[in-house]
């Protein structure tokens, strides 16, 4: 059994408060086509999804970046195709809130995978030299192989994503490939 990670890929993302834009709209069918394929192999699929509280001001990203994916807002809903493949599969698919860049900072993601025996984890969503990269460091530091599927990654920066993109493979080890 290996992990899907679908990193962040929600409207305030794609193309609502902090959007990629283009970039990230282009991966929606990829992003639903990698979640079915990963589901019908049996692997572990794990929504992380970026939760922030409203007026914040201790949040280390609120100086960075304007507010986005807070609580209880369509903002943090699962942009397109992606939304309904988690509705119809939500018995089977983990939902982690996370905080932070990376999927496994404060999250019980690390001991998911462990109690699994899962020692490979695949990457898309958004943004290939933020969030995933964080969550790809840290997935490395476990010693955990590391799979990016660069069809379903996406940046508002074209030179921070194809950067990120040899830093995966270069630094980290990890297959790049769809
Ligand atoms: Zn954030």
């Amino acid at each position: 059994m290996e992990a899907l990670l679908v990193i962040d890929y929600t409207v305030d993302f794609v193309n609502g408060a902090l959007p990629v834009g283009q970039p990230a709209e282009a991966i929606e069918a990829r992003i639903a086509e990698l979640t079915e394929e990963h589901l019908k192999r049996g692997d572990l699929v794990v929504m992380a999804v970026d939760l922030h509280e409203a007026d914040d001001p201790t949040h280390p990203e609120s100086k960075l970046f304007p507010p986005h994916n807070i609580r209880g807002t369509a903002g943090r809903e699962l942009f397109g195709r992606l939304r309904a493949v988690y509705e119809q599969n939500q018995d089977r698919i983990l939902w982690m809130d996370k905080t932070r860049y990376s999927a496994f900072h404060g999250t019980a993601l690390a001991d998911e995978l462990k109690k699994r025996g899962i020692s490979r984890v695949h990457l898309i969503g958004v943004c290939t030299d933020i969030c995933v990269l964080h969550t790809a460091v840290d997935a490395y530091n476990l010693g955990l192989k590391i799979v990016v599927h660069p069809s379903a990654v996406a940046s508002f920066n074209s030179a921070g994503h194809d950067w990120a993109l040899q830093h995966f493979q270069g630094s980290l080890g990890a297959e790049v490939r769809d």
